[in-house]
């Protein structure tokens, strides 16, 4: 018995999976094709996208963000888990990837409930800020350019309604969190992030150790 976090390793993590993961074959051909791409890693964990789709659920949300899209793959089943009236705003910059994402959107039939916005995506959330949607968004899945995480997280917070939920993935960043005079801006921006949370009165906060570390932010 231990009163932390367990450390897995790959058995235990596999177990983990075995027990829990239930991806559709859908999904697991998405997820397949993405590991064999150079950026791979930008790729969602699977019980990170399963874990996505319940906080939706719990949520009853309705109306979704996500920045950072990729391939799709955490879009799948955030899109999946979405009511018939839900819908989900995909922000992303323009690359061969976005063509899999809306294949696989087609294919598992939920491409309907998806609007692709192509760009830079503080442009786009401070569009969507203009066209009136303050306040609007039930959940806001961050996983884009980690430098810009804390403009990230002002424009989140504006967008979220009272009770909403950020949630920012990489917030572990692989233990590079822990680097003192961090040289990467990537890593600087994370662990400002980090730091400003922990003292946020505007949230509630929960650090969850899963994939590489999803913070979840729910606006008061
Ligand atoms: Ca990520």
């Amino acid at each position: 018995m231990t009163a932390r976090t367990l450390n897995l390793d790959d058995a235990l993590y596999q177990y983990l999976l075995d027990v829990s993961l239930r991806e559709t074959p859908l999904l697991r051909r998405l997820r397949e094709q993405t590991q064999a791409l150079p950026n791979a890693r930008w790729q969602v964990a699977p019980e990170q996208g399963q874990f996505l789709a319940l906080l939706i659920k719990l949520l009853g949300a309705r109306r979704v963000l996500e920045v950072g899209t990729f391939t799709g793959y955490s879009a799948l089943c955030m899109a999946e888990a979405l009511p018939e009236n839900g819908s989900l705003i995909c922000c992303d910059i323009p690359g061969d990837y976005t063509a899999t994402a809306c294949h696989y959107w087609q294919a598992a039939g939920v491409s309907q409930r998806i609007d692709l916005r192509l760009g830079p995506a503080l442009e786009t959330l401070a569009q969507l800020e203009r066209s009136g949607a303050l306040g609007c968004f039930d959940l806001i899945f961050i996983d884009a350019d980690k430098a810009n995480y804390p403009a990230y997280l002002e424009a989140a917070l504006r967008l979220l309604r009272v009770g909403g939920l950020a949630v920012f993935d990489n917030t572990l960043w692989s233990g590079r969190v822990l680097e003192v005079d961090a040289e990467s801006e990537d890593t600087r921006a994370i662990q400002a992030l980090n730091r400003a949370l922990k003292d946020d009165s505007r949230i509630d906060l929960s650090l969850l150790p899963l994939g590489d570390g999803l913070t979840l932010c729910r606006k008061r």
